[in-house]
């Protein structure tokens, strides 16, 4: 006998629930109170919803399915870091990670199975790219990580930024939908101030961000602000060269005001002289900057290593010099690999 596929629930808006339900002989507001159950109180199961009668329930399950992801595996850092392993509906798996710190708990989610970018430091991009997070599993790495945060730290999650696997911007449409139900009063009702999507630079996405007026914060993984450099350790800035990525930052400053962050490896031999800093510090003036330097966690190979601390030095000063904000950003999680760009789904 054929099984006919049962269509996930929270694939459909408010709306077409509402008209669900009146299709159903029943109450255009069932449709409200069943998104509820899913959004913001994010049942895992028809069961689970109680208000609602037993019947509907019934009808609700013969019809749709609820495809809630599940931790596989939690890691905890000595450093207090967590890393969840984070099994699909279609049994493919992402990582997802808290950070916490004195004030905050950030969480780092990813946005693809795999990563369609093919950054040579960074151990995502050895895996695949599979296929794209749906809004719904990108929101749910985020209700786990602020459970936990609840749990293990007595608060609730404070930041949200999109560095974990997979390139955001290739993925837009399901982000901005996933980030349109983090920050509903009808899902986390969080800031969007406190969210960063953060991408290593897709020209075209950054200019329809602009144009779209959202009010997240931007980051841009840049590493090199010499053309020749930065394709060598990022290939795709062949196509996505730095002079269309400037000018779609200052689009982007031009439409937002919103400062800008990059986000910043030093590595021995590849980017640590003065000119490497003179570029970055040319490169940033269009318009007001932050500038984190990462500290490099290797990935297995030991063909990127971490700069000397008096190349950093070297950035951290000439970037103050010239007004550039400018902070030196230690990793967490190292030992459980799920520090930046070493996130592979190695458990
Ligand atoms: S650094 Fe980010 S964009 Fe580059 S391959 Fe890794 S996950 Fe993809």
């Amino acid at each position: 006998m054929e099984t006919v596929k049962k269509k996930d629930i929270r694939a459909l808006t408010k709306e077409q629930l509402r008209d669900f339900f009146v299709s159903e002989g029943d109450k255009a507001f069932r449709g409200n109170q069943v998104y509820e159950w899913l959004w913001q109180k994010s049942a895992h199961s028809f069961e689970a919803m109680t208000n609602i009668s037993k019947e509907t329930r019934q009808m609700m399950e013969a019809n749709f399915v609820i495809n809630h992801i599940k931790v596989d595996q939690m890691q905890r850092s000595s450093d207090g870091t967590i890393k969840n392993a984070v099994r699909l509906h279609d049994d493919l798996v992402v990582e997802s990670v808290l950070i916490p710190t004195k004030t905050r708990t950030t969480a780092c989610v990813s946005s693809q199975v795999g990563c369609s970018l093919d950054c040579k430091f960074c151990a995502t991009a050895r895996l695949k790219r599979m296929r794209n997070l749906n809004p719904d599993e990108i929101y749910d790495q985020v209700v786990v990580i602020d459970n936990e945060s609840r749990l293990y730290f007595d608060r609730p999650l404070s930041n949200i930024v999109f560095m974990g696997m997979g390139e955001p911007l290739m993925n837009y449409n399901n982000v901005l939908k996933a980030i349109e139900k983090i920050t509903s009063p009808e899902g986390l009702g969080m800031s969007p101030k406190r969210i960063t999507v953060s991408t290593s630079g897709v020209p075209k996405m950054i200019r329809k961000m602009a144009d779209e007026e959202v009010k997240f914060k931007l980051a841009v993984s840049l590493h090199s602000a010499i053309d020749d450099i930065r394709t060598s350790i990022m290939p795709f800035n062949a196509t996505f060269t730095l002079a269309d990525l400037r000018e779609s930052l200052q689009y982007w400053y031009n439409k937002t005001k919103s400062r800008i962050t990059y986000e910043y490896v030093v590595w021995e031999g590849i980017n640590d002289q003065q000119k490497d800093v003179d570029a970055l510090v040319d490169f940033c003036k269009f318009a007001p900057s932050k500038v984190n330097l990462i500290e490099y966690n290797p990935i297995d190979d030991g063909e990127f290593r971490q700069a000397s601390n008096s190349a950093i030095d070297r950035y951290v000063h000439t970037l103050e010099r010239n007004g550039i904000t400018v902070t030196v950003r230690r990793s967490r999680g190292k030992d459980i690999d799920a520090a930046c760009g070493q996130l592979a789904n190695k458990q």
